[in-house]
């Protein structure tokens, strides 16, 4: 701690990540398991494909038969049968006969190659092929994508739409990966409302707990709004009771200044251990972090204003709700991009300032957007970027090379 009572970000982090860890793995269904990090490996119980089947929709030869087939001499087979994908039917093509298959159906007994279509006039009863098939034609081997006992994904592979397609692809409806971390988001504020409903006199509309529960189902977490608590202590403790049955974190926002009805600093340490530190940031000086209830669950106090509820949730409960996840990295991107507009910075405090990320020929540039002042949520919703002022920096000129933090979605 410096001499001003402040402590750095990354001690701050360094106390969060120190207490979290990945959660243990659960039996997920496919769906459940999309976003997650596997905990097995996953080993192919049958070849992929299963079985030796058409690539094509054509029909099933022997090579041999159709050797001279060109435009100018055709070879015509009578076709004897039709086998569809699904068939289950045992077919054989006998030499100088010919089967109608369509893609993916099972290869035939005796044939050896696929004619396309596209090769024939189509026909149904016989068919003119008009181009020799080589043995091997447009067929996929059993095997060929996987043979069986293959490793197809190792543990710790995180689970995107193509790897959950392969799963089910193997044949598994279910797999062990760490699950979502569950977070219950809910703001403190007496002069809160939801939003939606008339705002009486000094009221305004709950902002956080909406931007916190979309901010923490981006960051990979299943979130749980719970939405306004007054800035009663009573209520605040009987509400996190009700709702750390469910929580794998607790974030809540408002109530961590030194102000009175600070409702959060008032009542958390009567259910865990919470610190109330001041950390050297702009914005999101004020900040609690502790573990909560019958299992010490991670419970981060965000202070009210919703750039500093926000920026804090992308320094600190973000890396920490990724480490739960299991996936690497857990910080976001950085670029290295050129300042368009000066910044100022508070010294001794790293400054995060909202700004549009643009790039143009593969050089970044960097627009600062909106005061500083920690209210101003339009201008948050105008950036995609933080640019990150060191400690020790106070002035940037426009022009200078920065560094910014890439935020989710409209990414240059
Ligand atoms: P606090 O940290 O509780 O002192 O709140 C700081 C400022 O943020 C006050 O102006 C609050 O009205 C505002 N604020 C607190 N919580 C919210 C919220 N959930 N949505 C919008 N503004 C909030
Ligand atoms: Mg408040």
């Amino acid at each position: 701690m410096s001499a001003d009572g402040l402590i750095g970000v990354e001690e701050h982090l360094g106390h969060i990540l120190d207490a979290v860890s990945p959660l243990s793995a659960l039996d997920l269904t496919l769906q459940d398991a999309h976003g997650c990090v596997l905990a097995e490996d996953i080993t192919s119980a049958f070849p992929l494909p299963p079985f030796d089947n058409s690539a094509m929709d054509g029909y099933a030869v022997r090579s041999s038969d159709v050797a001279g087939a060109t435009e100018a001499t055709p070879v015509t087979l009578p076709v004897v049968g039709d086998i569809a994908a699904g068939s289950t039917g045992v077919y054989t093509v006998q030499a100088g006969l010919c089967v109608r298959i369509m893609t993916g159906a099972p290869l035939p007994a005796g044939a050896d190659a696929v004619v396309p279509l596209e090769w024939t006039d189509g026909g149904v009863a016989q068919v003119v092929i008009r181009r020799a098939a080589p043995a091997g034609n447009s067929i996929r081997r059993l095997g060929e994508d996987a043979p069986l006992g293959t490793t197809v994904l190792t543990a710790g592979t995180h689970l995107g739409a193509t790897q959950v397609g392969l799963l089910a692809a193997v044949g598994r409806d279910r797999v062990a990966a760490r699950p979502r971390p569950r977070v219950v988001v809910l703001s403190t504020g007496s002069e809160l409302v939801d939003p939606g409903t008339p705002l009486g006199p000094g009221q305004i509309p709950d902002a956080n707990s909406t931007l916190l529960t979309t901010a923490a189902r981006e960051a990979g977490g299943t979130a749980f709004r719970v939405g306004i608590v007054p800035d009663d202590p009573r209520v605040l403790l009987d509400t996190l009771e009700d709702q750390l049955i469910r929580a794998d974190a607790v974030v809540t926002s408002g109530g961590v200044s030194v102000g009175a009805y600070d409702v959060v600093k008032e009542a958390i340490g009567r259910i865990g251990k919470v610190r109330f530190d001041r950390v050297a940031m702009q914005p999101g000086m004020p900040q609690a972090f502790g573990l909560i209830g019958p299992d010490s669950t991670p419970f981060f106090g965000l202070p009210g204003n919703p750039v500093s509820a926000y920026v804090s949730f992308e320094v600190f409960v973000r890396p920490a709700l990724r480490r739960m996840l299991g996936v690497e990295p857990i910080n976001r991107p950085t670029v290295r991009a050129r300042l368009a507009g000066a910044l100022t910075s508070p010294p001794g405090k790293r400054t995060f300032a909202r700004a549009m990320l643009s790039v143009d020929s593969g050089t970044y540039t960097v627009t600062p957007i909106g005061g500083s002042g920690s209210h101003l949520i339009a201008s948050l919703a105008g950036a995609n970027a933080l640019v990150v002022v060191p400690e020790k920096t106070t002035e940037i000129e426009s022009g200078a090379t920065v560094t910014a933090m890439l935020l989710e979605r409209r990414q240059a």
